[in-house]
């Protein structure tokens, strides 16, 4: 699998914390290092100190750590017009950011909380999926994984909008798949189950002891179960395309 990586431009939106940050540390992980990760997120600093501790731990690696909102879609096309030109050669699109913010009754779902959950998940997923297809199609191959969840095939109340950003992902995702059937570029969907990471802090809008109650009693997954995934997805041969895959805690079914 690691030469299968070698030398791969990898971009990973969300990498600052859970699921994204260890699928960069994976990927250094299964490549020995040899690949350079665009690590993108709106806290850039963090990103900064991931980039230090990759390339300390891999040192033939090479990481760009940028800042990139993609809830804003102006952002996304200067951002990939802007890249460093040893970083323009993207192999491997893995549209990981993500986030619910709040848990509400239909009724009482704030528009700004519709706004910035569909932005992220959906508008931000597609608007960068559409501006790097030309170059995967000029390429002729590429790798595009898009994070579901479970949320996205079984919905709960509670979670009205953030299910639906899911579904919503779910639906783009096998539709592009069967746009780009018979190329080489794969179109990957992987969607966790209960993983513990920041997501729940975020969900519950910053409160941590909610956030923390969530995991009690059961053993989630942590966010290298899914990184492990991802990129065994990604190091298959190229005619091999892990399409969807859901993946639970053995609590969770
Ligand atoms: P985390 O909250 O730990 O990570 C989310 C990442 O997304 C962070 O790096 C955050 O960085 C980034 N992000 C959020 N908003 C934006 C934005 N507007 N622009 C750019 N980056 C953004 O959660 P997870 O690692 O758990 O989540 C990763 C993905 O997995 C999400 O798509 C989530 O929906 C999905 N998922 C998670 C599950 C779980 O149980 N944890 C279950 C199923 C799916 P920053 O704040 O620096 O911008």
């Amino acid at each position: 699998a690691a030469s299968r990586l070698a030398g791969k431009t990898v971009l990973i939106t969300g990498a600052s914390s859970g699921i994204g940050r260890a699928t960069a540390f994976e990927f250094a992980n299964a490549s020995n290092g040899d690949i350079k990760l665009i690590l993108t997120a709106r806290r850039e600093a963090t990103l900064v100190s991931i980039k230090e501790e990759i390339e300390k731990a891999y040192p033939k690696s090479k990481v760009f750590p940028i800042a990139l909102d993609v809830s804003k879609l102006p952002a996304i096309d200067a951002f990939v017009d802007n890249l460093p030109e040893e970083a323009k050669d993207i192999d491997v699109l893995i549209n990981n950011a993500g986030m619910v913010h709040g848990v509400d009754q239909v009724g009482s779902i704030a528009q700004s909380d519709i706004d910035i959950m569909f932005q992220t998940n959906v508008f931000g997923l597609i608007a960068l999926t559409q501006k790097l297809l030309p170059l995967f199609k000029e390429k002729g191959k590429g790798d595009i994984v898009n994070i579901g969840s479970i949320a996205g095939r079984e919905p709960y109340p509670g979670g009205a909008i953030y299910c639906a950003t899911k579904a919503a992902v779910k639906s783009f995702t096998e539709t592009l798949r069967k746009e780009l059937i018979a190329t080489r570029i794969r179109v990957i969907e992987v969607d966790p189950g209960q993983v513990e990471t920041e997501f729940s802090v975020v969900r519950f809008r910053g409160d941590k002891g909610k956030a923390d109650a969530v995991y009690k009693g059961v053993e989630p997954l942590i966010a290298e179960d899914i990184a492990e995934v991802i990129v065994f997805a990604v190091s298959r041969r190229e005619n091999v395309v892990i399409a969807d895959t859901l993946v639970f805690p053995s609590h969770q079914a």
